[in-house]
C-alpha cells in the first residue's frame, strides 16, 4: 500500500516523526520517499506544503488503515473543520491499497486525485514507479510524464529528512 502525508502548519518535523512512529511498525517493508517542499493547490493563501509517501505491506484492512490515518492526524494536532484545501499540520492519504479498488462514501482507493496532483507523484515515483494504478492499466512513472506535461504545480526537493 502506499501512504501521502503532507503538512504545511505547525511543527512539521514533529508531524512527520510523529507519521512515521505510527505507521512503520504496521508495515513489512516500510519505505519513505524523500520529502519535497510544494506550492499549495487551491484553498486560501498559505505556506507551503512538505509532502512524502511511505510505501510497504500491511495485513490491516484499507478501513482500519484509514482509521489510523484519521487517529495520527489529530494526533498531530490537526482540528476538525477550517477551510476546505486550507492549512494543516498532518494530512494523511491512502493511495493505493494493493491492487484492490474501494469505493465505499467514507473511502475511496486509488485516491482519486492521486493520478493527477504532482505532489503525490512525485514522491511515489521515487518508492514505487513501477506500480500500476489499479483500474488505469498505466504505471506512476506514466501518470507522472502525463501530469508534469499539463501541471503548472511547484515540487522541489526540500532540505529536510525526518
Ligand atoms: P482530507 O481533508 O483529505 O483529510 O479528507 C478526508 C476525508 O476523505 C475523510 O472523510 C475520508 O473518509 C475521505 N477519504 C476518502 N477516500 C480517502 C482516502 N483514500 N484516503 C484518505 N481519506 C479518504
Amino acid at each position: 500500500m502506499a501512504i501521502g502525508m503532507g503538512g504545511n502548519e505547525g511543527n512539521l518535523r514533529r508531524a512527520f516523526r510523529l507519521a512515521r512512529q505510527r505507521l512503520f511498525p504496521l508495515l513489512r517493508n516500510p519505505k519513505m520517499s524523500p520529502i519535497y517542499r510544494t506550492s499549495p493547490v487551491g484553498g486560501p493563501p498559505q505556506p507551503d506544503f512538505l509532502n512524502a509517501v511511505v510505501v510497504g505491506t500491511t495485513s490491516l484492512t484499507a478501513h482500519a488503515l484509514l482509521t489510523l490515518l484519521r487517529k495520527s492526524e489529530i494526533a498531530a494536532g490537526r482540528k476538525p473543520g477550517g477551510p476546505k484545501n486550507g492549512p494543516r499540520p498532518l494530512d494523511l492519504d491512502l493511495l493505493l491499497y494493493g491492487s484492490r479498488r474501494v469505493a465505499t462514501p467514507r473511502l475511496q482507493v486509488p485516491h482519486p486525485r492521486m493520478t493527477s496532483r504532482l505532489f503525490v507523484l512525485v514522491p511515489l515515483a521515487d518508492v514505487a514507479p513501477r506500480r500500476v494504478v489499479p483500474g488505469t492499466g498505466k504505471t506512476v512513472s506514466r501518470f507522472l510524464e502525463e501530469a508534469r506535461r499539463r501541471s503548472t504545480e511547484n515540487v522541489r526537493r526540500a532540505r529536510a529528512s525526518f
